[in-house]
């Protein structure tokens, strides 16, 4: 089922989501309504607040569908490793039409529990390491706005407004 997706500033985008403790049909059944929610837009990757549901999940999926091996569920997912620095353009299903560049860790481990609550470790690089950090953000109520510069953050404001007004957002 392809969920609707919550665009800013809905108020659930800047909550930390609840630790999921509960491994069962249910949570299967919305990581699944996730996938095809990405893919129905086109992304790259959703977190459950995105969906209204403030918990700590996300999916991402850079083959966008195409190669089911590159499905990655991330249940509370943690950082435990970043190096270096990038420097790469990024867009948010929750902000339709804003693309920034944003700082983000160049190289990240990660560590998270999958759909049926087993715990593994990965790393990612360019983009998969921009995923991770930008959807785990998601979790932590952290929005890639916020992680522009001043000045970025300001113009995406103000082109959003400008969107509200003419009823295009
Ligand atoms: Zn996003």
């Amino acid at each position: 089922m392809v969920l609707k997706i919550v665009k800013y500033p809905e108020r659930v985008l800047e909550l930390p989501g609840e630790p999921v403790t509960e491994f069962d049909d249910d949570l299967r059944k919305l990581v699944a309504d996730m996938f095809e929610t990405t893919y129905a837009s086109q992304g790259i990757g959703l977190a459950a607040p995105q969906v209204g549901v403030s918990k700590r999940v996300t999916v991402i999926d850079l083959s966008m569908g195409k190669d089911p091996a590159k499905r990655l569920v991330l249940v509370n997912p943690e950082v435990t490793f970043t190096q270096g620095k990038q420097y790469e353009e990024e867009g948010c299903l929750s902000f339709p039409d804003i693309r920034e560049k944003v700082v983000r860790a160049a190289k990240i481990r990660i560590r998270a529990q999958d759909e049926y609550g087993k715990w593994f470790e990965m790393d990612g690089e360019e983009l998969l390491a921009r995923a991770f950090q930008h959807e785990i953000d998601h979790l932590d109520g952290i929005l890639f706005i916020f992680r522009m510069s001043a000045l970025k953050r300001s113009l995406s404001l103000r082109k959003i407004r400008k969107m509200q007004k003419e009823g295009t957002w």
